[in-house]
């Protein structure tokens, strides 16, 4: 059985620099297992959302619910503990660490165990670790350095580590910045199906709306820090206030 409620309720988020009004009155929920896709231009406000989430950023007004409990301006940390993870900006991998040691990093520190205690045993967390390189098909890998890794391989590796903390919640603010175009549906289809057999929430911002379309159950729209939109991608699509602002003629390539 579903816990009541969603995974995160945000009521009326606001955040301003200098005058600028960077978020304003942002209210939106997300379910167990949804993706929902956070778009919109440039400067529309989507990393600071995503920063007020992590707890990076203070919001000036408005409240951030975990599992129906408020962690409004929490540390980082502490919210991270709380079950929100963060990919890809915060777990930067260790390039001279071999691929499953990062992994069997992440879950020491899940466990809060520290690392240079228990080298040089590096058996800890080994099955573990494998377990979580072979979602993400990486388990052929698990002996190589992780500085050696294809991007598009370091991307799964990164994904991998925040699945070792078991999050409830993952932010993913541009994941697949830097990648082939080719490969981004790849890696957001991949977490798609993480997450739905994890039980995991996904809030995550991409540029390419091929990809938000084709994972995405559910798409915000944002601009100067207002949500101006949210519907299925078919709603999106028509919603004629988002083409003027965002979509436009371009953007939706492919006659979608
Ligand atoms: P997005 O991620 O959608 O591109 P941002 O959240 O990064 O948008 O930025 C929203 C607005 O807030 C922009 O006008 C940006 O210049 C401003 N902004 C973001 N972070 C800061 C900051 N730390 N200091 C001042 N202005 C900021
Ligand atoms: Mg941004």
């Amino acid at each position: 059985m579903k816990p009541p409620g969603p995974v995160l309720a945000v009521a009326g988020l606001a955040k301003s620099f200098g005058g600028v009004a960077a978020v304003a009155e942002v209210t939106f929920a997300v379910a167990s297992g949804e993706m929902l896709a956070l778009i919109g231009p440039n400067g529309a406000g989507k990393s600071t959302c995503f920063n007020i989430l992590s707890g990076q950023l203070r919001p000036d007004r408005g409240e951030v619910l975990l599992g129906g409990e408020t962690i409004t301006g929490l540390p980082p940390r502490a919210i991270w503990r709380r079950g929100v993870g963060r990919t890809f900006q915060i777990t930067a991998t260790f390039a001279s660490m071999t691929v499953r040691e990062n992994v069997q990093m992440a879950l020491l520190s899940h466990h809060r165990r520290l690392w240079r205690f228990l080298r040089p045993a590096r058996s800890h967390f080994a099955d573990e670790a494998d377990a979580l390189l072979a979602p993400v098909g990486m388990e052929d890998q698990a002996e190589r350095c992780a500085g050696e890794l294809a991007y598009g391989d370091l991307k799964r590796l990164e994904l991998a580590l925040a699945l070792a903390h078991a999050p409830r919640l993952l932010l993913m603010d541009e994941p697949t910045a830097g990648m082939a175009p080719s490969e981004r549906g790849g890696l957001m289809a991949l977490t798609r199906r993480l997450a739905a057999e994890r039980d995991i929430a996904v809030l995550f911002t991409e540029h390419d709306m091929d990809v938000v379309f084709g994972v995405a159950d559910r798409i915000l729209v944002l601009d100067r820090g207002r949500l101006i939109a949210e519907g299925s991608g078919a709603e999106i699509r028509a919603d004629a206030n988002v083409r003027a602002v965002y979509l436009g003629s371009g953007a939706t390539s492919g006659g979608h």
